[in-house]
């Protein structure tokens, strides 16, 4: 396999996604991953709406078409993929701040209790858990460079479940202390910044930064980045993340996870991946690309995508987790 086709590197399709080291890279996608511009870009509201009709029929509401889905699943073990930030929770201001409703708590409990579900997420597993807190599922943080399994978390070194082949991130993690460091300090200074330490990847935080000042959030981070060549930049919704340069991503991670779970090799089994961001392409691309299941987009704007299909939201994303397990408690009912 070739390094994972982020930042350094140009996907395989035709260049879709705009390539994030060039200059104009770095402000068309921070454009793009702020709905307000989109929306003002477009024009009013009334052009909006159109140029997202439009988008559906090439990535249709997994809603609208359900009983498509449906049709894809009947007989066999779904295998749920959910992305955290933007997907079960929506984007807030101050990233600690982004917990997930009740409600949503509840069917993700339920939809875990009927397929086996994981959580994929840039945050690390601990963060990820302290907003869940759902003992049920599967957790893959820092981009999946750390998994846990149900039972493994809260005991008390998280020992076992935690798989050995992601310890060689571990030699990265003094350096991602020193970048953490380094990133706090040399942003500081502009409004708005948040640098987070998620263990295997740094994220620095722009949502609340003011546009003008973003391209200042770019070269900072960038002019930090040069010392060290064995960290890559990516970018994610209103994050730019900084990860040791070792091939490993959402889609390996999917890939492991469904392995380990004796969920691969198998025709029986329909992964679906849910997800809001840049990072999660990698996983909608190795379950496209394999023809084993699908990735589903959350995005309220047009975007170029891996996934087969999309939602408008978080909201979105519940409603379907919901009909989902309906449907597979119909479908067990009716097999009695
Ligand atoms: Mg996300």
């Amino acid at each position: 396999m070739h390094m994972a086709h982020d930042s350094n590197c140009e996907h395989d399709d035709p260049p879709k996604l705009t390539p994030l080291h060039t200059d104009n890279g770095w402000l068309h996608d921070m454009s793009l991953s702020s709905p307000t511009a989109a929306l003002v870009s477009n024009g009013s509201s009334g052009s909006f709406d159109h140029s997202y009709r439009a988008w559906t029929k090439k990535y249709p509401s997994a809603l609208s078409a359900f009983d498509q889905i449906v049709v894809r699943g009947e007989g066999k073990k779904i295998a749920l993929f959910l992305d955290y930030d933007g997907t079960l929770s929506p984007i807030v201001d101050e990233p600690d701040n982004a917990v997930m409703s009740d409600q949503m708590r509840q069917v993700v409990r339920n939809a875990a209790m009927h397929l086996p579900t994981a959580i994929v997420s840039g945050r690390s597993c601990d963060k990820v858990f302290d907003f869940v807190k759902l003992t049920e599922l599967y957790y893959a943080g820092s981009h999946g460079m750390d998994i846990m399994g149900p039972g493994s978390i809260n005991s008390s070194k998280k020992q076992g479940k935690e798989v050995k082949i992601f310890q060689a991130a571990t030699e990265f993690l003094p350096m991602i202390d020193e970048v953490f460091r380094l990133l706090t300090d040399k942003t500081k200074a502009i409004n708005g910044v948040k640098v987070e330490n998620n263990r295997f990847c740094v994220s620095v935080h722009y949502r609340n930064v003011e546009q003008k000042d973003w391209q200042l959030v770019a070269e900072r981070t960038n002019h930090v980045l040069e010392a060290y060549p064995r960290l890559r930049l990516t970018h994610g919704r209103r994050v730019l993340e900084v990860r040791p340069v070792i091939d490993w991503n959402k889609g390996k991670a999917v890939e492991f996870l469904l392995e380990s779970l004796e969920l691969a090799n198998c025709k029986n089994v329909l992964p679906i991946y849910i997800g809001d961001d840049r990072t999660d392409e990698d996983a909608f691309k190795v379950l496209r690309d394999d023809k084993r299941g699908f990735g589903i987009l959350v995005s309220s704007v047009p975007k170029e995508s891996h996934a087969l299909y999309s939602l408008m939201d978080p909201s979105e994303v519940m409603d379907f987790l919901k009909r989902l397990v309906m449907w597979k408690e119909e479908e067990a009912s009716s097999n009695k």
